[in-house]
């Protein structure tokens, strides 16, 4: 480019860097070589000046320089107070600021290049008149002029406005932008200043009117103008003007006016520069629009980006610090995201973890499970939960509770998110809770006693004992029922102490109650509770001891006991009375012989008395020696023989005897089975069958054969001969039924019974080894059972 630096100082600084950039430059000194520098080089471009010499270099003549070159000034002073009048007046096409920035210079005298290129002859149309020219540059210069004041659309308001009437020699100028049905003045120079934010109604005024049309409007003279209101242009002094309107995006939003005190003072340049200067100014606003649009997008932005980064970071610290390990895998099991938690799991960092596979990181079973796992979650794409056992890097085990979910990336391909908690501790919980569930219920499955788990009234488990015990053969039928409902309803109460929650913990004191067997047995045990878990949760754990065995024993050594001390002294009555018992009925025989022989002597009447009274006499005697037989009897004191005794033989002749007198109380039934010799002395035996038949007979009203019986019975049962005497009489009441066996007791008048009988038996059946006991309803009948061990047969040999 060729260029004249126009300066004192050739070498300067300004100069030097033209050269570095390769200009060809000429120097001037001063003003006066200008003209003839300009004349003698073709193609001068631009002329750099300072501003100072810069107004003597545009005085000169130019006419003959073609094309005309661009003005430069170097203008020294600070940014923001640009001497824009002495710029305006020098009609400089372009300035840079002093000390000169290389990059604003070079940036200047680019711009004047293109501007050069551009071709400002489209522009001008035609208009060749230096006024045009220069009216362009100052244009021109106004365009950089917007861009220096930046985007403050009031300040480049004014800018336009006062560049306006400047160029086109106005008194005023004003920028209105339209504002629903009105304008209002933003911007406000010269005879318009005092109008700085005046509101007029659109349709009310000449600039309104451009702004409604969007067409320029002009007067040339404001009195004789039917559009103007006259009014108000006398007020202002307004004698012609010229209204553009600034169009953004197509639309109009407003209008430049420019004023002038007399009528017919503007012409058709004065149209041109101001539709020039309404065009800069819709651009200028344009940007501005723009510009505040692209503000607010890039705000918004800028807002969801810190909203974006306060999420992320919240995120990232949620992720760090919760427990959960988290993470994302790819379709093929690499990772492709996981949280710290889950890297300090395996000892790694997060950023060595991506990308690696369950193979990559476990042993191949776990990693195979694992890859099973997602793939049946990938399948279904459905979330599911599941608890895996995953390796620590050190080996300890650990279980975790999986959440699988499908995901999927920007691109639509399916991930499978995963979140695991451990759950190691409560696993191992479990297990011990279980190990020592497991033992508890062997322990008690295995124990003799019978236990039963009660909880709310209900059983929950009775144990093999406890079914044994209840002669139950399983838990069915027993589930659900409340314990009380197996227990005599006479002993609910201190079942139900027993049961009445225990401290936890602390086992209850025993209670004796009987229970109610299946079979319709009535077995006594001692109860107590603790209170216990069972299956988690608290229950009542009982604990019966049957002691129904030990009870019979008890009371079979307290009435042997009773017996025994009964029998030594009914032996010692027996033999004190035997003696006189003797001589008693010795001398009954002899006073009988004699009243044999005094009959004759003695009147009749006499000797019948006499006979009566020794008769009686002699009962007596005959009753006493059999009361002392039977006291003889109940002490053993005697040696009986025994041999194999054949029971149904026994039983047979005893019911001969009574037979006659039962068949008018009752039928008589006979049940007897094929059972093995027992050893016994066939005569006690016979006694002890007798004696209760006879208590069955008596305990039977008389008449009513057809409505009772009296069966007997006998079968073998476990290497025991059993006989029953069972009768449907009036039955034994509870509270006497202890005493039956004991000597001398008797519910029979007197003469009737002398309450040996039963005890006679007892004394027998035990000393044959056996056992005697009764059962027996009040008003229901009685059964009397005896069980003597059966003979066991010799082995036969060849
Ligand atoms: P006794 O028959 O002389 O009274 P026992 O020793 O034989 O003496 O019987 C004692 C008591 O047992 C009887 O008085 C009676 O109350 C009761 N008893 C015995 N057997 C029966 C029976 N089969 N039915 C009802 N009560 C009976």
């Amino acid at each position: 480019m060729k260029l004249l630096l126009v300066s004192p100082q050739p070498g300067c600084s300004v100069s030097r860097l033209l050269t570095e950039w390769g200009h060809e430059v000429r120097h001037a000194v001063e003003v006066g070589q200008v003209g003839s520098l300009l004349h003698g080089v073709e193609g001068v471009l631009v002329v750099v000046a300072s501003l100072e010499m810069a107004a003597d270099v545009a005085a000169l003549s130019t006419q003959e320089i073609r094309p005309r070159p661009f003005l430069l000034a170097l203008v020294s002073g600070s940014t923001e107070q640009v001497p824009m009048d002495a710029l305006l007046a020098a009609a400089v096409d372009d300035f840079v600021m002093m000390p000169v920035e290389p990059v604003q210079l070079r940036l200047r005298l680019e711009w004047l290049s293109r501007r050069r290129r551009a071709g400002m002859q489209t522009l001008l149309e035609g208009s060749a008149s230096a006024g045009a020219v220069e009216r362009l540059s100052a244009i021109i210069q106004t365009q950089s002029d917007i861009v220096s004041a930046g985007l403050e659309l009031d300040k480049v308001m004014w800018l336009i406005a006062e560049r306006a009437r400047q160029l086109c020699g106005a008194a005023g100028s004003a920028v209105a932008l339209a504002d629903g049905d009105e304008l209002v003045y933003r911007a406000t120079t010269g005879q318009h200043s005092r109008h700085l934010g005046f509101r007029l109604k659109l349709a009310h005024s000449i600039t309104g009117m451009s702004i409604l049309r969007g067409e320029v409007l002009h007067t040339r003279d404001t009195e004789n103008d039917p559009r103007v209101n006259v009014s108000a242009t006398r007020t202002t002094g307004i004698g012609s003007m010229i209204v553009v309107p600034v169009q953004r995006a197509g639309t109009t939003v407003g209008a430049i006016n420019i004023t002038y005190e007399q009528p017919n003072a503007y012409d058709d340049l004065d149209v041109r520069t101001l539709e020039l200067m309404g065009r800069l100014l819709g651009a200028a606003m344009n940007n501005a629009a723009e510009f505040e649009s692209k503000r607010t997008v890039v705000s918004e932005l800028a807002a969801a980006l810190e909203a974006l980064q306060k999420n992320q970071h919240l995120f990232h610290s949620f992720m760090s610090q919760c427990p959960v390990l988290a993470l994302v895998k790819d379709a093929e099991g690499r990772r492709v995201w996981i949280n710290e938690p889950y890297a300090r799991f395996f000892h790694r960092n997060v950023e060595s973890m991506l990308g690696l596979t369950d193979a990559d990181l476990l042993p191949p079973a776990a990693a195979e499970r694992m890859r099973q796992e997602d793939l049946a979650t990938l399948a279904s794409g459905k979330p599911r939960n599941c608890v895996q056992m995953i390796p620590s890097p050190d080996g300890t085990s650990h279980y975790w509770l999986s959440h699988k979910f499908v995901l999927s990336d920007a691109a639509g391909r399916p991930l499978l998110g995963a979140m695991a908690i451990d759950i190691t501790a409560r696993i191992v919980a479990e297990e011990a809770l279980r190990r020592s569930e497991e033992s508890f219920r062997a322990l008690i499955e295995g124990l003799p006693e019978a236990i039963f788990v009660h909880r709310e009234d209900r059983l929950l488990y009775v144990n093999p004992a406890g079914l044994a015990f209840l002669d139950h053969r399983s838990t069915e039928g027993l589930a659900g029922m409340s314990l009380l409902e197996l227990i005599h309803p006479e002993d609910h109460r201190a079942a139900a102490s027993v049961l009445e929650s225990p401290a936890a913990g602390a086992r209850t004191s025993m209670r004796e109650v009987r229970f109610l067997r299946a079979c319709g047995q009535v077995r006594t045990a001692e109860l107590s509770a603790m209170q216990l878990l069972f299956g988690g949760e608290s229950a009542t754990v009982v604990s019966a001891r049957d002691i129904t065995e030990r009870k019979q024993m008890q009371a079979r050594l307290l009435l042997a006991d009773r017996l025994s001390s009964v029998g030594t002294l009914a032996a010692g009555v027996a033999h004190e009375i035997n003696n006189p018992l003797a001589f008693v009925l010795s001398n009954l025989s002899f006073l009988e012989e004699e009243c044999q022989l005094l009959a004759k002597d003695v009147p009749r009447e006499r000797l019948r008395e006499m006979e009566d009274v020794l008769r009686e006499t002699r009962q007596g005697a005959e009753r006493v020696r059999h009361i002392v037989r039977d006291l003889r009897t109940l002490s053993r004191d005697e040696g009986d023989h025994l041999s194999d005794v054949d029971v149904c033989g026994v039983i047979e002749s005893s019911l001969g005897l009574v037979r006659n007198e039962l068949r008018h109380r009752a039928r008589v039934v006979k049940d007897l089975e094929p059972v093995p010799r027992v050893r016994a002395s066939e005569g006690r035996l016979g006694q002890v069958l007798l004696n209760l038949l006879i208590n069955a007979l008596h305990s039977l009203p008389s008449g009513q054969p057809n409505q009772n019986e009296v069966r007997v019975r006998a079968r073998a049962l476990a290497g025991q001969v059993i006989i029953e005497v069972r009768d449907t009489g009036c039955g034994i009441a509870p509270e006497v039924r202890d005493r039956i066996f004991d000597p001398f007791f008797t519910t029979k008048p007197v003469g009737m019974g002398t309450g040996l009988g039963l005890s006679i038996c007892h004394g027998i059946v035990t000393s044959l080894g056996g056992e005697i006991s009764v059962e027996s309803e009040l008003g229901r009948g009685s059964t009397f059972r005896i069980s003597l061990p059966a003979v066991v047969q010799p082995a036969r040999t060849a």
